[in-house]
This record gives structure tokens, sequence and C-alpha cells, in this order.
């Protein structure tokens, strides 16, 4: 098989802010594998998580090393391909993970959720993210997806540099809003590590009265943050799920006793199949999950949506929210996702890239 990959930008149509800082432009890697005629794609591109962080250059490299490797098998040789991709960052991996995938289905004409056995019908309404800025802005950042989406659960980041006074402002203000719309629309948090373990001990309980569903990654990650969310959760009257704290299995291993779910994100865990190793392991020790997403194109959105029968809460938004998103084939019907009918991930290209 052949590898190559191409680097192009994406832009956010409203930049996003969250308790680390705020993100506009991104540039992401469009990863293909070709094999007997077929490409199958990926996307690979920078992650930084705070305690982790990967850039798309240093991706890049990793991949032009990896090509000449992958010469001599073909895409389906899962097995001997292992030891190749084992020391690869997550996000090379992702990319590289994905495009076998996809090739694997468009060989096989199956979209892969068809050939995991999942049920399409299963797929639930995602969250669409609000981010951190002056409660005007919170505002309008609402009414602008209630005009484009109408949807039924919203993300709304805290952890604001401001302190808990703004973080509070900021859900009075939202749960006002909501109080006007039609219908119940589910509020979740996600303070992205920005709270300490006193801070997020007094908002917990204080976010459940206010009506919030779910309480994402209140606390920093870290080592041992298993015995800080151990502490929290008698306090915390909400669901909690950790994400920037779970990227491997270890870690999902470390916190499973101590929190309610996990956000799984195809960057973060190196790709498809790790992403659904750790779902069943989840599903296994009896937690909920989430699916997330960063700056990502629908192409990657398109894979993580594979997976979405299996998932609770789903938050992929964020191809909503892209200016030019190259890609197309990815679902919607109002504010549910859904994974493409088409054999692969089912996504193809909306309009030529400039290679
Ligand atoms: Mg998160």
């Amino acid at each position: 098989m052949q590898g190559c990959c191409h680097s192009f930008q994406v832009e956010r149509i409203v930049p996003l802010t969250i308790s680390r800082g705020q993100t506009h432009g991104l540039e992401r890697l469009l990863v293909e594998i070709s094999h007997e005629g077929i490409t199958g794609w990926g996307e690979a591109g920078h992650v930084d998580t705070g305690h982790h962080c990967y850039s798309s250059q240093g991706v890049r490299r990793e991949l032009l090393r990896l090509w000449p490797q992958l010469e001599p098998y073909a895409p389906d040789q899962w097995q001997q391909l292992e030891p190749l991709l084992q020391h690869l960052s997550p996000p090379a991996r992702c990319g590289v993970d994905m495009a076998l995938w996809d090739w694997w289905g468009k060989a096989l004409g199956r979209p892969l959720w068809r050939l995991w056995g999942l049920d399409r019908q299963r797929c639930v309404a995602t969250s669409v993210t609000v981010g951190l800025g002056s409660v005007e802005a919170v505002q309008q950042r609402l009414q602008q997806w209630f005009h484009q989406v109408q949807p039924s659960r919203i993300k709304l980041k805290l952890g604001s540099p401001q302190g808990l006074d703004h973080d509070r402002q900021l859900v009075q203000a939202v749960v006002q809003e909501l109080e006007q719309w039609p219908g119940t629309v589910d509020l979740q948090i996600d303070a992205n590590g920005g709270w300490t373990l006193e801070e997020a001990m007094a908002m917990a309980p204080w976010l459940g009265d206010q009506g919030a569903v779910l309480l994402e990654q209140p606390l920093p990650a870290g080592t041992n943050d298993q015995e800080a969310y151990g502490a929290l959760r008698p306090h915390c009257p909400l669901p909690v799920v950790v994400d920037e704290s779970c990227w491997t299995l270890e870690d999902l291993m470390r916190l499973a006793p101590h929190v309610d779910g996990v956000n799984l994100k195809l960057l973060k865990h190196g790709g498809l199949s790790q992403a659904l190793l750790m779902a069943r392991v989840a599903m296994g020790l009896g937690m909920e999950l989430m699916l997330g997403c960063y700056g990502d194109t629908s192409l990657l959105n398109g894979a993580a949506a594979q997976l979405l029968p299996l998932v609770r809460w789903p938050d992929l938004d964020s191809h909503l929210n892209l200016r030019c998103d190259p890609f197309r084939g990815l679902e919607r019907i109002q504010d549910v996702i859904l994974p493409s009918k088409a054999p692969g991930l089912g996504i193809q290209l909306a309009k030529p890239l400039p290679w």
C-alpha cells in the first residue's frame, strides 16, 4: 500500500474560548492510504490538552517516516501493521488507523457501523458548544445555535479565568435564555479542568440546583487525579465525565471507579480501533459514553460518528462551526448527527483540495 498526507487549513466561524485560551484557525492533515485502486482517508492534527501536546508538523514528520515501512503490506494486514503503528503519537496513529478502516469498509462495500453490527437508529442528539466569554457573547452564541440547529442539548464551557462568580453569571444567563426556547433543553457543563477541588465541590451542588445534567472535566488532568475525583463524587449530584484526564486504556481503568463516564475522542486515543476498544471496556465497567471532537472537520467527525449508536452524550459539533469544511457526507437531522450509509467512513470531498 501507499501512504501520503496533505496539510490544509480550516477556520472556525466563531472562535472557541475555553479555560486554557482561544482557538480560531487550525492546520489539519488529510491522510491517504491507497491499495488496489481504493483510497482510504484519515484526518489528523494538532492536539493540546494542557498536559499532552502534539503539533501538526510533528505528526506530519512521523507520517513521512512511516510511509516507506507500509509499502510491503496491504491495509487489511492489521496484525502485521500493529508493530509499525504502536509507537506513533495518538494523532498520527488516528490518521492512519482511520484511513485503514475507511479503506477496509470501502473494499467490503459497507459502512463501519454496519460491519460492527451497530444500530443507526440509536443515535441521539448532539450537544453544541458555547465557549467562555461575556454574558452578551454567550447569549449571542446561543441564538446562533438556535437558528442553525435548534439544539436540545447545550454544552457550556466554564472555568473562566475571571473566577467562579463569572462562571455562575454565565450559567444563570444560559438558564434564563433556555427557558424562552420551545421544548426541554439539557444543559451540560465542561470546565476543561479549570477548577480546584474546593471550587468543584462548591460548584457541583449549585449546578445541580440550576438544572445542569452533566459535569465534564471539572478538575485538572494529572497522574493522581483519580483521588480528587474520588473526593468530589460524594458532593456531586450530576454525572461526572472525564475528558482531558483520559487518553489511554490505563487512564480509563484508573478513573473508572470514581467517575460516571468518559469523553472519547479519536485524536486523543489514536483512532477508531482504540476508541472502539475503550468504548467497549467503559461500557463493560458500567460507564456512560460521551463522544467529542476538537476543531475536526466532517471527515474526522464522520469517523467518530460510526460509534454514535453506543453513545449517550454525543458532542460532535465542530464541523458545524467551520467556515470551509472541505468534506461532506455526515448526515444531520436537526440536532441528531448520523453516520453515513456509504461504505467506509462514507465521507466525500465537498470541493477539490488545492494539491
Ligand atoms: Mg471536554
